[in-house]
């Protein structure tokens, strides 16, 4: 069964006078564990369609059903608190905390969410540090650390909680292509180690080929969605 259902989803965003339909009778489903890219040239719809499977926002028309939970009706309160429980986020400017370690940005969101103590913590922190490759760096601040080291701090601290999904919005936009490919491949590696299904943003043709399945959008609409086989042995890069 669809982990995540679109069903006929439409978004308008009103300003003043100006009505822009972002989305437009949008139909996907993802699977458990699925690694998949929503593709598209900038306006095309990516980021709205994001925030609307991660409960950040309403959907003006449709249903969005995830986990079988109808999402759009859900308040403010409870989609909070799903989105914490059930999500784990990746931005395009790494958004980590400039204060902290790589140690204590990935901690964070086990400090707000759970009710755990530090070194129960701690164990968690360390094994997903471990598993990005950035145990080493773990008690650096992020301006000692390269924009791909930042983003795989970025990658633990939405993997720390155990999410059953990742969001990624144009997570590779600030690294440069082989830093890129090499994020990717490391949320897929991810993805095989945790079975966290992973959905992220691009309009990067080559970075959209590392995806298992694509969906193109146009003008707010689903355009083409392609099944690829990602060889092991590119995996494995
Ligand atoms: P993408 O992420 O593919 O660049 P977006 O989802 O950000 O596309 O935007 C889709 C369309 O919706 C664009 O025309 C954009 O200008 C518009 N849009 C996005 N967010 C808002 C908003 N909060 N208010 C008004 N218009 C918006
Ligand atoms: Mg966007």
């Amino acid at each position: 069964m669809a982990l995540i259902t679109a069903e006929d989803v439409s978004k308008n965003y009103h300003t003043g006078e100006i009505n822009t339909q972002a989305l437009s009778g949008v139909s996907v489903e993802i699977e458990p564990a699925a690694f998949v890219s929503f593709v598209g040239p900038s306006g095309s719809g990516k980021t709205t369609l994001l925030n609307l499977i991660g409960c950040l926002d309403k959907p003006t028309q449709g249903k969005i059903s995830v986990d079988g939970r109808s999402v759009q009706d859900l308040n403010r309160k409870q989609a909070a608190v799903f989105r914490g429980s059930f999500f784990g986020f990746i931005f395009q400017a790494f958004n980590l905390f400039p204060v902290l370690s790589a140690y204590e940005n990935v901690e964070y969101p086990l400090v707000m969410v759970k009710n755990e103590t530090a070194s129960e913590r701690s164990e968690q922190v360390l094994k997903v540090l471990e598993a990005v490759g950035m145990l080493e760096q773990k008690d650096k601040r992020p301006d000692q650390l390269s924009g791909g080291q930042k983003q795989r701090v970025a990658v633990a601290r939405a993997l720390v909680t155990r999410p059953k999904v990742v969001l990624a919005d144009e997570p590779t936009a600030n690294l440069d292509h082989k830093t890129a490919v090499t994020v990717i491949r490391l949320m897929r590696a991810m993805r095989d180690e945790f079975d966290t299904t992973f959905i992220f943003s691009t309009h990067d043709p080559t970075i959209m080929q590392e995806a298992e399945i694509i969906h193109t959008l146009k003008d707010g609409k689903l355009i083409n969605s392609e099944k690829r086989l990602v060889r092991a042995t590119e995996a494995q890069k």
